[in-house]
């Protein structure tokens, strides 16, 4: 029997590995069974937004039962404003922009955008009034300005252009061999961390929705890339309201308001200067991240990064 020659210790090898593979199927069923369906209430109207401002009161969520990860966050982002959102890892903040998107329903509390309850308005007007910049953005293989156009199909050659202008990415589009009819994704030109994020700020602009969530990359871009993803960044929220999940904290010394959160509680909320003063987590995370921006340069200076 050919089951015999096979040496004892490797069937186990198989047969944990076959054990821990069934486990993990189970575990993704059980993820999937409890991921919640979320439906559309029957009297819903669509969202009328007027201003765009986004009001949290005492949301409580949690993703299994066993583990609160909001712990009844309130807060507010008047209409027009920048709010930006800092804290450690796993505090908690993308948790919020999920909610704001209905992703996931609070198991209590309430979101307003405009006064009106998101649980109660039509899921699609909920998502067409927030854009969203994430952390990575996924480009379609085919030409840039269709992926720049994905922000709003009927949007013209012009104003293709103008979006591309103001994301700072005309002059990548410049450069490339066939300009904006260059195909670009898995099986065209490769495009860096920095243009990829700079394409999904274009595609935002089209959209130009009234409340915009962007999520901030973790990864170090260059100074440069960096200075020219926030000019363009800055050019998009100009007017709107805009939460910032930010983890370089040089980039939202500006924001109109700044929110720290602390395992899924709002600790710190207040300006750059006030906070500052103030000498809480905030002054802690801040002198931190100077220190280590500090010692990096010393490192660049003397040349003897990587
Ligand atoms: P980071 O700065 O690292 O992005 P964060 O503050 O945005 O962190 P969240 O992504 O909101 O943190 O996650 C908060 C907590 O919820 C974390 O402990 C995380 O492990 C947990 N969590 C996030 N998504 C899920 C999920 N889909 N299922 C279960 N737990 C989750």
């Amino acid at each position: 029997l050919i089951q015999l020659s096979i040496p004892l210790n490797f069937m186990g090898m198989i047969y944990r590995e076959v054990k821990q593979s069934l486990l993990d199927i189970g575990q993704m069923f059980a993820v999937l069974d409890q991921a919640p369906e979320i439906r559309d209430a029957p009297d819903a109207k669509p969202l009328a937004v007027t201003g765009g401002a986004v009001r949290f009161e005492d949301v409580r969520f949690a993703y299994h039962p066993d583990r609160q990860i909001l712990k009844g966050v309130s807060f507010e982002a008047p209409a027009g404003r920048t709010l930006a959102i800092v804290g450690a890892s796993g505090a908690g903040k993308s948790t919020l922009s999920r909610l704001l998107f209905r992703f996931y329903e609070p198991s209590s509390g309430r979101i307003l955008i405009d006064g009106q309850d998101i649980s109660r308005v039509t899921q699609d007007s909920l998502r067409a009034a927030i854009g969203m910049v994430p952390q990575d953005t996924v480009l379609f293989n085919d030409t840039i300005a269709y992926n720049i156009r994905y922000g709003r199909w009927d949007a013209s050659d012009d104003e293709v252009r103008e979006a591309a202008r103001l994301a700072q990415l005309a002059p990548v589009v410049a450069a490339m061999p066939a300009g904006y009819d260059t195909l670009v994704g898995e099986r065209g030109l490769k495009l860096s961390g920095g243009e990829k994020q700079r394409v999904a700020i274009a595609r935002t602009i089209l959209k130009a929705p009234p409340i915009l969530v962007l999520d901030e990359a973790t990864s170090a871009l260059d100074s440069f890339t960096e200075r020219e993803i926030q000019d363009a960044l800055a050019a998009v929220s100009r007017g709107r309201t805009t939460l910032v999940i930010a983890h370089r904290l040089s980039t939202i010394v500006n924001a109109d308001e700044i929110m720290v959160m602390d395992q899924g509680e709002v600790v710190e909320r207040g300006t750059h200067e006030a906070l500052l003063a103030a000498g809480g987590v905030y002054a802690g995370l801040w002198n931190r991240q100077r220190r280590a921006e500090q010692a990096l340069q010393t490192l660049k200076e003397t040349g003897e990064e990587e």
